[in-house]
């Protein structure tokens, strides 16, 4: 390092030191500001289709490559400090191919993500939905899944697999048997069969069923290519 990296160095720990001298001066008034913004939040005030429009123009955006990265800047952050209101609920994948904010060009507080591999609808993931449902007011619910899903593919093929790996196969397995003998590719139709089964599964909940029969909710299956990254409704 010659003398004038040095020199940058120690004009760059200055300006750091400031700011935070800065910061500490201006503490205590930014805590109404960030309050204000807070007590502002309010329930997605989108419609079931509204929010299904938002989601799926995010999506053109992603495909199309014209991604606006909402919901991503410091204002958004202090926003959801004190409360959260996403427009949808994605019961999806684990799959690391399948990132809901990023697949649907969306940001913090948009998307109450449920993931877990096969997006299968087990005890727990239900509670979650039911949670951003009926607490959270979320007016849209899909269950997202996608093509040549390993959790899908072990389904289909039913072997052991160490440890609890294989513990979602139990709950993917009757939308295998589904489709079971069908023409066309084994695991792409039990894919598809999955997202329906899982959707049939959600609306096993009477708080899920209610808030989609007053209309509050729509509830929609889809399926994510990963070839092309787009999203088709296919429930
Ligand atoms: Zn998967």
């Amino acid at each position: 390092m010659d003398h004038s990296d040095r020199g940058i160095d120690r004009r760059r720990v200055l300006t750091f030191g400031g700011g935070l001298l800065g910061l500490a001066a201006l503490g205590p008034a930014l805590w109404p500001t960030r309050s204000a913004a807070a007590a502002t939040l309010a329930p997605s005030s989108l419609s079931p289709e509204e929010a299904l429009k938002r989601l799926l123009d995010g999506n053109q955006r992603f495909t199309g490559h014209h991604l606006e990265h909402p919901d991503q800047s410091e204002e958004r952050v202090l926003e959801l400090t004190q409360s959260q209101h996403p427009f949808a609920t994605v019961l999806s994948c684990a799959d690391s191919r399948v990132a809901a904010e990023i697949i649907f060009d969306q940001g913090l507080g948009d998307i109450f993500d449920v993931r877990v591999a096969g997006n299968i609808a087990t005890p727990e993931v239900v509670g979650s939905i039911e949670y951003a449902v009926e607490l959270l007011e979320t007016p849209l619910l899909m269950v997202l899944g996608h093509e040549r899903c390993g959790a899908v593919t072990a389904a289909v093929k039913n072997e052991p697999l160490p440890g609890d790996i294989g513990t979602f196969v139990q709950a993917i397995l009757p939308a295998v048997n589904q489709v079971k003998g069908q023409p066309g590719d084994a695991v792409d139709n039990a894919v598809t069969a999955n997202v329906r089964y899982q959707v049939e599964q959600v609306l096993r909940s009477s708080l899920v069923r209610d808030r989609q029969q007053s209309g509050q909710l729509q509830v929609v299956g889809a399926r994510y290519d990963l070839d092309t990254g787009t999203v088709t409704l296919v429930a």
